[in-house]
């Protein structure tokens, strides 16, 4: 009995932590880039359709590298309000001029999101232009994962999990919880067509402002929730992925999700949208490379064993760096 009740404590304990050591929870990432592809133009899609497995499978790559490579933490977010208030108009939004005023570090410190994406554009850029295979899907799928943080509410804000205000655990609510819940039932997918964009910078600056302003609704709608719901229907224990687990509780969460107007959906759908128009924007850029010669692409040996330690170090470790939880 004794020792029952000390492997449900480690079970609870493991619960409730395990999903907030994600960031849009895998599920979505996984989802976001599975869908961009079918917003692709035909001499695009015939390359990523067949790819589809390997793209939604690796959109979770950065978050793996989380726990291999200290700098990794800051590329999948930005603590926005550690600059002043909304809009931000002292953060200079090109990097060297943040830089100028900043600091290296004290940017790195508060997270990079905005910049590292345009770094991840511009060397996708490179692997179409070099027509390589490999490359242009390991970028594909890793720009997409920064692309759907920088959609994240709380990626902008530097209450990430709510614990500044006792809301410890909102951040997997908002990101895996609802998204797991309502993905498949409640949300559509018909977005419309990838189109390209003039100015990649300021398309994720407004993307990250946007989530920076959403960030007070989404923390504010759920600290008045709790406090008119009742407290022992908040939680309970439902499946997830097959297994019972304690979380946010169905009724709890649907309420939520009306009283945010289904924001976490747009969010997503927003997302989706946003990463196949990247994907496109530097295959336009690179001249539009006819990728109908790279249907056949392989990964090397060495891809492979490299995929295999990051998945292995994820497994085992412990993230390194600052999180964005
Ligand atoms: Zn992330």
């Amino acid at each position: 009995m004794r020792r029952m009740k000390k492997w449900s404590l480690v079970l609870v304990f493991w619960l409730i932590y395990l999903p907030e050591a994600y960031c849009w929870g895998f599920f979505a990432h996984q989802q976001i880039n599975y869908h961009a592809v079918f917003l692709l133009p035909p001499e695009m899609m015939v390359f990523y359709k067949k790819q589809l497995l390997f793209l939604s499978e690796h959109a979770v790559d950065p978050d793996k590298r989380r726990y291999m490579v200290a700098e990794e933490g800051p590329r999948h977010f930005i603590d926005i309000d550690r600059y002043g208030k909304f809009p931000y108009k002292s953060l200079p939004r090109e990097w060297k001029d943040a830089v100028a005023v900043y600091s290296e570090d004290t940017l790195r410190q508060h997270g990079i999101v905005p910049w590292w994406i345009q770094t991840m554009l511009f060397r996708l850029t490179a692997a179409f232009k070099a027509k390589d295979g490999p490359r242009i899907l390991k970028l594909s799928a890793e720009i997409g994962h920064y692309i759907a943080d920088a959609h994240v509410p709380l990626h902008a804000s530097s209450n990430h999990n709510g614990q500044l205000t006792g809301q410890h655990g909102i951040h997997g609510f908002w990101e895996s919880r609802l998204p797991e819940m309502l993905a498949g039932k409640e949300w559509d997918y018909f977005i419309g067509k990838a189109e390209y964009i003039d100015n990649p910078l300021q398309f994720i600056w407004n993307r990250v402002l946007e989530s920076a302003a959403a960030a007070d609704t989404v923390l504010k709608v759920e600290y008045q929730l709790s406090r008119s719901f009742p407290s022992d229907q908040k939680y309970a224990f439902e499946e997830r992925n097959g297994v019972l687990v304690r979380q946010y509780s169905t009724n709890y969460s649907l309420r939520y999700y009306e009283q945010l107007n289904q924001m976490p959906g747009r969010r997503m759908q927003q997302s989706i949208y946003a990463v196949a128009s990247f994907w496109y924007t530097a295959w336009v850029n690179a001249g539009q490379p006819d990728l109908k010669t790279l249907i056949n692409t392989q990964f090397t040996e060495a891809d492979q064993k490299d995929f295999e330690t990051l998945d292995q170090q994820w497994k085992d470790g412990k993230i390194k760096g600052k999180d964005c939880n």
